[in-house]
């Protein structure tokens, strides 16, 4: 996957956010630790989670939330990954025995059986709501504003977990779709007015701004670039038609002569000649009487085609070109 500075901006602004509640502390740490946490083995061989991240700003968030959610000394290293772009890696041990850990972070129950999708302890309220996926977008989440339009990603490592998104979003009124990936699922928002919405909900408000901005701005370029382009390409059609018709006019002139040509053919075809960058309407104006600009189309459709037969009737000699 990859990086963008705009995620890692929206990644460091949402890592300012902190909720206010126990319950929303709790409920953001799990949608982090389903999408960011591993089991590892500890030194005594006991299996202990690990959450991690690659950014500064995350990894001192999980450290705040496991330090308020969890009793005990937070273990915090860092580790240099070799693939990546040896990009620095940050693990946060979660103290406390593993059964315990993963049923409070909702991903196993009181069994230590592991659970895949969200428990819904942590969809009852809506300040938790906004708190897991503020969690599962800080833990593997991805947003860019390059390219054509936005784009905003929610790794997933389960269907269940997948589905179980998509419906957290609905909650929300965003209307989210989710694939399958080589490395799991991806649950994704393509409009911008939902990605925005999205960020808002999770509470980043920098992030916001620079999006809502860029796209207004985007948009402006856009129109103008259309228009700019729009009369381009009119300009260029309208001079190479018009270069065409110069020329079939000027084979029917010296293979037959324009006196050969029905009437409002040869007066169409002298105008044409002398007014090389008329518009069809335009010409349709000069003639007398004066025709629509579809008519003239038409006539000048016939023109070429009477070029056209002299053409071959020459002997199949080379096409002239445009
Ligand atoms: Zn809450």
């Amino acid at each position: 996957m990859a990086f963008s500075s705009f995620s890692e901006t929206t990644k460091a602004d949402l890592a300012q956010v902190i909720g206010e509640r126990p319950c929303c502390l709790l409920s953001e740490l799990a949608g982090f630790a389903r999408v960011a946490s591993r089991l590892v083995k500890e030194p005594g061989g006991k299996l202990g989670l690990e959450i991690r991240t690659e950014n500064a700003a995350v990894a001192r968030k999980a450290f705040r939330l496991v330090r308020a959610v969890f009793s005990g000394t937070v273990g915090v290293s860092t580790r240099q990954q070799r693939r990546f772009r040896r990009r620095k890696l940050f693990l946060i041990r979660v103290p406390g025995e593993l059964n315990k850990v993963t049923a409070k972070l909702g991903l196993s129950n009181r069994f230590g059986h592991s659970l895949l999708g969200i428990r819904r302890v942590f969809l009852r309220r809506e300040c938790c709501r906004r708190s897991y996926l503020r969690g599962l977008f800080l833990g593997g989440g991805w947003v860019s504003n390059t390219g054509e339009g936005y784009h905003l990603e929610l790794l997933s490592p389960s269907a269940v977990l997948a589905q179980d998104i998509v419906v957290l979003l609905q909650r929300f009124g965003l209307k989210a779709r989710y694939i399958e990936r080589k490395n799991g699922f991806v649950v994704y928002l393509k409009e911008s007015a939902a990605i925005s919405d999205s960020l808002k909900l999770m509470g980043a408000t920098g992030a916001i701004l620079s999006l809502e901005n860029a796209r207004i701005f985007r948009e402006v370029k856009n129109r103008i670039n259309r228009l700019v382009n729009c009369e381009t390409a009119n300009l260029t059609r309208t001079v190479e038609a018009s270069l065409r018709r110069k020329n079939e006019i000027n084979l029917i002139i010296s293979q037959i002569g324009l006196e050969s040509l029905p009437l409002e053919l040869r007066e169409l075809a002298r105008l044409r000649l002398v007014h090389p960058e008329a518009t069809l309407k335009e010409l349709g104006q000069l003639l007398s009487p004066p025709v629509s600009k579809s008519c003239v189309n038409h006539r000048l459709r016939s023109l070429a085609a009477v070029a056209g037969r002299l053409r071959r009737s020459a002997g199949g000699g080379p096409r002239e070109g445009s």
